[in-house]
């Protein structure tokens, strides 16, 4: 494959050949051969994004899944079409709704959900994520035994409080269509992606090694997980990367047993990363680091919480830090009501980061957050809420910053960026304008063209 007219390091033209997935050669006016031909019309060429915090299947039920809530529906009529028009695309199938809020059409039960789907089973989450409603149709499948699920005066109400593992045990792995988040990703540039579920597994790491062989998913997958992927050899672009550990501030586990638990995964070759959003977490953790020491590539996902005296700290310990600066955009405006005035110039920092000499990268979480890396980058550029008010005034990066924290090596997220050089992987995607334009609103970009190891993956 040869690419004409490309911008190259946000500076110089250049045609660049591919062969084998491999950059072969680069200069101006080289040799057409058989190769296909892309015109880059001097669009800028960058390596290809990745993603470094993301939930692939998660991301991917959730675009098949009926918004329930707000901004999306806002009222129980319209609620009802849509999941009404979604069961008649799908007879008998499952039908699984998402982000649902009792300012909708209020404390909905299966009565409310008979009515509107009374023939095949359905499910719906609350926003929270504490909550499933389930219809009569769902009922008759997965209750049975001791169950979880709500009764008043022996009836079942189809609510389930925290009955997540309960149900999916129920119901079975359910497999979400891979193909349309990939392609979406794709159509943004993404050439790659870190699965931080910590819950992942052999079955998913079969499961994505799969769909690479199926045609269905297009990027190359990092994959955290618990010790049971410890020692797995990389298999059709799906690698196994740090142990991932949930912690949760009102039940943390006991320091010793974390302690232990990162030298065993250390011991595996296997980074740990530690999902941090709060001071008490991000304080567990750097003691814990602190007595079992750390190694290259352990990792702090969030960091949302990060005053300037912990930072020397973190940098000494060699972490990495991969933040979201998409929140700022998504939930800024939130934050602004509910977090602590003291905390709040310390929220998702960048720069702070960056000057004190800590590695930085970044994911967009989805489907927590927005999975299109341009709009995070804009954020972490401009540091506005939706409102447009700014958050962490200081914390701003330049564009071309911005780009490095998706353009980093999927094992070394927030150290050099991977650039475009004969000998490189062609893991490539090119916009539809030049650096000096793009870099004006990185939002607005357009991809024309993404490439993995020498593959056209988009269009
Ligand atoms: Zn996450």
């Amino acid at each position: 494959m040869l690419i004409r007219n490309a911008e190259i390091d946000f500076a110089w033209r250049a045609d660049v050949r591919i062969e084998d997935g491999i950059i072969v050669e680069m200069g101006s006016g080289l040799a057409s051969g058989r190769d296909a031909e892309i015109d880059a019309r001097g669009g800028a060429l960058l390596p290809g994004l990745h993603d470094h915090h993301f939930h692939l299947l998660a991301f991917a039920a959730a675009r098949d899944s009926v918004r329930c809530g707000p901004p999306f529906v806002a009222d129980a009529e319209t609620l009802a079409d849509a999941l009404r028009s979604r069961a008649s695309a799908s007879p008998g199938g499952w039908i699984r709704g998402i982000g649902y809020h009792e300012s909708v059409a209020g404390e909905i039960d299966r009565d409310w959900l008979d009515r509107v789907l009374p023939m095949g089973p359905a499910r719906i989450q609350h926003r929270s994520g504490r909550l499933w409603i389930l219809n009569s149709r769902a009922l008759e499948i997965v209750a049975g035994g001791n169950t979880p699920l709500e009764t008043v005066n022996g009836q079942l109400t189809g609510r389930l409080y925290d009955g997540d593992a309960w149900l999916r045990g129920r119901i079975g792995m359910v497999v979400p269509p891979i193909q349309d988040a990939s392609l979406y990703l794709a159509s943004r540039g993404v050439i790659g992606i870190t699965d931080t579920t910590p819950g992942n597994r052999l079955r998913e790491f079969a499961l994505l090694g799969e769909a690479r062989r199926a045609g269905d998913l297009l990027q190359n997958i990092l994959l955290m997980g618990g010790p049971g992927l410890d020692g797995l050899p990389p298999a059709e672009g799906v690698r196994v990367g740090a142990r991932k550990f949930h912690l949760h501030e009102t039940a943390l586990p006991d320091a010793d047993e974390l302690v232990a638990d990162i030298r065993q995964s250390h011991a595996a070759g296997r980074p740990a990363a530690f999902h941090c959003v709060t001071l008490g977490e991000l304080l567990f953790v750097l003691g814990a680091l602190e007595e079992a020491g750390g190694i290259r590539g352990d990792r702090i996902e969030h960091a949302a919480v990060a005053p300037p005296d912990l930072l020397p700290w973190i940098a000494r310990l060699g972490l990495t830090v991969v933040s979201q600066p998409n929140f700022i955009a998504e939930r800024g405006d939130a934050y602004l009501s509910d977090v602590d005035p003291v905390d709040r110039p310390w929220l998702y920092r960048q720069r702070g980061f960056r000057e004190a000499g800590i590695r930085l990268a970044a994911g967009t979480d989805a489907p927590f957050g927005d999975a299109d890396p341009w709009a995070a980058m804009q954020a972490a550029v401009t540091r506005r809420t939706r409102a447009g008010a700014i958050i962490g005034a200081g914390e701003e990066l330049t564009p071309e910053a911005a780009l490095a924290l998706f353009t980093g090596a999927p094992d070394d997220p927030g150290g050099p960026p991977r650039t475009i050089t004969v000998g490189a992987p062609a893991d490539l995607c090119l916009l539809d304008r030049p650096w000096a334009e793009a870099r004006r609103g990185l939002s607005e970009v357009a991809v024309t063209v993404t490439i993995v190891a020498g593959r056209v993956i988009w269009p």
